[in-house]
């Protein structure tokens, strides 16, 4: 079995523990509506949205993000630069111990695309390796700079690619109300969200974005916890934009 699989078929247990506990983040849904996992156990039928941050982490904006999304018991995903990981180590554990999903983002955030081999390893592998010897895992997804990528960054990743389908472009602005209103009308079930907590606008945007939309209904999880709810597992090389439910 592949490492994904066994991660993902984790993940759909743990949600499944969720579920049954009754948490408020996966309320009991209708009756018919849930899909059966791990033994009977219900996942809620959606919808479901994945909040995604790049470029960071920053001690000053991701801290009081995590805060935020403890307070509302969400988990998110953290593409991270390996340039930030030096000095913000027990930030990063934090991320991973409060069940937040952490991605690779390159070490000095470049294009992927224009890469020879080598540095394209350097970029990848040895943050890899550094967030690897940090927190105690192998796996982990890859989000290209810029979302800039060719056919031989999916021969070379070593890791499934996760782009995004709703993009309010945070940093051309730092505009929160303009940004939650783009994100509020484009979010459906299965988007991934593009957002930078490196911005205290984008922050703000997110914390605005998980108190409407839950309580509209919608479940914030991480990318991995969306390809479990989905009964997918993710393949390395292949690149993913969003997880819709299988009816669409
Ligand atoms: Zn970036």
């Amino acid at each position: 079995m592949s490492n994904w699989k066994k991660r993902v078929q984790a993940g759909t247990l743990a949600l499944a523990a969720l579920a049954l506990a009754a948490v408020p983040c996966l309320p009991r849904s209708e009756p018919g509506t849930a899909r059966d996992v791990a033994g009977g156990a219900k996942i809620p039928a959606g919808p479901y949205v994945a909040l995604t941050f790049d470029d960071g982490p920053k001690a000053a904006t991701t801290s009081v993000l995590l805060d935020g999304l403890a307070q509302r018991g969400v988990h998110a995903t953290f593409f991270v630069i390996g340039e930030n990981v030096e000095g913000n180590e027990l930030l990063l554990q934090r991320m991973a111990g409060e069940g937040h999903q952490i991605g690779l983002h390159t070490y000095h955030h470049k294009s992927l695309a224009e890469l020879n081999a080598s540095d394209f390893y350097a970029e990848v592998d040895e943050l890899r390796a550094t967030l690897g010897a940090l927190l105690g895992q192998k796996d982990f997804m890859l989000r290209p700079p810029y979302g800039m990528m060719n056919a031989a960054t999916q021969a070379r990743a070593a890791a499934p690619i996760v782009l995004w389908s709703v993009d309010p472009e945070d940093w051309s602005d730092r505009d929160t109300e303009r940004q939650v209103s783009v994100i509020l009308d484009r979010a459906q079930d299965g988007d991934i969200i593009l957002l930078h907590d490196i911005y205290p606008a984008s922050v703000e945007t997110a914390l605005q974005v998980v108190d409407t939309l839950m309580a509209k209904g919608f479940h914030f999880v991480t990318v991995e916890e969306l390809f479990a709810i989905r009964g997918k597992t993710p393949e390395n090389g292949k690149v993913y934009r969003r997880l819709p439910p299988a009816s669409q």
